[in-house]
């Protein structure tokens, strides 16, 4: 394969053949869609030396952000060299040929490396300014001496420029709840987009932060309560945000398995698992597909099971504490009588006078003790009890002035107006 066959095999591979077009002096928004073109486009090409998930993603990210991204290094190939048939000659014939194998490997590796900074470099120097470029290109190799990170920090340096206002609006649009709609895919591009603008603004999130705003947006959800609590155990160590990533795909995705067959069954009632079934046409899907409705009653089963038992818990101890209130209420009742009886914050000793028909005791008409000797009524006169006056009167006559005092009585009621209280 030449040179030019590995880069058009390369290209084939991109999802973006062109990058989008910085013009009119550039912009950071410009510039940061450019890059994310890049990264798709290097992730979308295998490599040996990544994670195996991003491709050859770390030719255009720095080592912190792809470590803090993928939770490892990225190993840029280096060229292997030419095969040493020495050391080959000198072990077993197994060995040398897994040697031999290791070499090829590692050439291979290489040539599509050579091939895909060759190719996104070209992809570069036709997206961004002329001026731009030639200001760090090379007179007679071009961009050949430089890294895809080198050439996209000098345009980001000169077209890219982050203002506050883009700072604040990502730190807010990082901090946006969860959207399940989106699902948990989505919510991490979120975060990781808006990571790479806060670093870009010199202000990157740390693992740490970046684990903490994960936690609070999955908590706030309510909808994997079970997932948080795991998470939570996790030894410190082990609260990364490449894990954090890892276990919540896995934790959302059987969120969402789940709500997929909720919502067939409950969402379009019982036919529809019948033309499910019909429209599989054959037995194992049958099969699996009882099975899933078996687990989605039974668990929704249990669940009712479980409101059940909580509903009779609640009732119960609504129950006693209706009986504690109206207890409290008596008691009271009983506490306010006392009071109004109180001379001097003294509790009085009643003067009881006969029984009852039904033997209890009676309090003596004339005892004095609940009365208040400076109380008055606008309605009642001078007699009242200690918690009676013209403001709080319950039986109000015609006429009646709430201000009226025993000092200015405003032409109240005369009722008991020499009456003197008894010691
Ligand atoms: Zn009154």
């Amino acid at each position: 394969m030449s040179v030019l066959d590995a880069e058009t095999a390369v290209l084939a591979k991109m999802p973006n053949q062109t990058l989008t077009v910085v013009t009119g002096g550039g912009d950071y928004l410009q510039m940061a869609q450019a890059r994310n073109e890049i990264y798709q486009n290097l992730s979308a090409v295998p490599t040996t030396y990544g994670t195996g998930l991003d491709g050859h993603l770390g030719l255009a990210m720095s080592a912190a952000q792809y470590q803090l991204r993928a939770g490892q290094a990225f190993t840029i190939p280096v060229d292997p060299g030419p095969y040493d048939l020495t050391i080959g000659a000198n072990v077993g014939v197994n060995a040398k040929a897994r040697r031999e194998a290791l070499h090829q490997e590692a050439r291979q590796a290489y040539k599509i490396y050579l091939a895909v900074n060759s190719v996104i470099k070209n992809q570069l120097k036709q997206a961004m300014p002329r001026e731009t470029i030639r200001e760090i290109e090379n007179e007679i190799d071009g961009l050949n001496g430089l890294t895809i990170i080198a050439i996209i920090d000098h345009c980001m340096d000169r077209l890219g420029q982050i203002n506050d206002t883009l700072v604040d609006e990502n730190r807010v649009h990082a901090n946006e709840p969860f959207n399940a709609n989106g699902g948990m895919a989505a919510y991490i591009r979120r975060i990781e987009q808006c990571q790479l603008l806060a670093n870009d603004a010199n202000e990157p999130f740390s693992d740490k932060q970046l684990v903490r705003m994960g936690k609070i947006a999955v908590g706030r959800t309510g909808f994997f309560n079970l997932e948080y609590k795991d998470w939570i155990k996790k030894a410190a160590a082990d609260k990364t945000w490449p894990n954090f990533k890892t276990f919540w795909m896995d934790a959302y995705k059987m969120y969402d398995d789940m709500n997929k067959l909720t919502a067939t069954e409950s969402g379009f009632g019982a036919n529809s698992m019948e033309q499910q079934i019909t429209n599989a046409g054959n037995d194992i899907a049958l099969e699996s597909a009882m099975d899933n409705l078996v687990a989605v009653m039974s668990s929704d089963r249990n669940a009712i099971n479980e409101i059940i038992a909580t509903n009779a818990m609640l009732a119960e101890q609504n129950r006693v504490k209706d009986t504690t209130i109206a207890r409290m209420a008596a008691e009271n009742a009983n506490l306010v009588l006392i009071m109004t009886k109180m001379v001097g914050n003294k509790p009085v000793t009643e003067k009881w006078t006969g029984t009852t028909k039904d033997g209890g005791r009676k309090l003596k008409k004339t005892d004095d003790t609940p009365f208040d000797p400076n109380g008055y009524c606008w309605s009642h006169g001078y007699r009242v009890h200690f918690d009676h006056s013209s403001a709080n009167c319950k039986y109000k006559r015609d006429g009646h002035i709430v201000c009226a005092t025993r000092a200015n009585n405003m032409g109240g009621r005369q009722r008991n107006k020499d009456w003197v209280k008894s010691k």
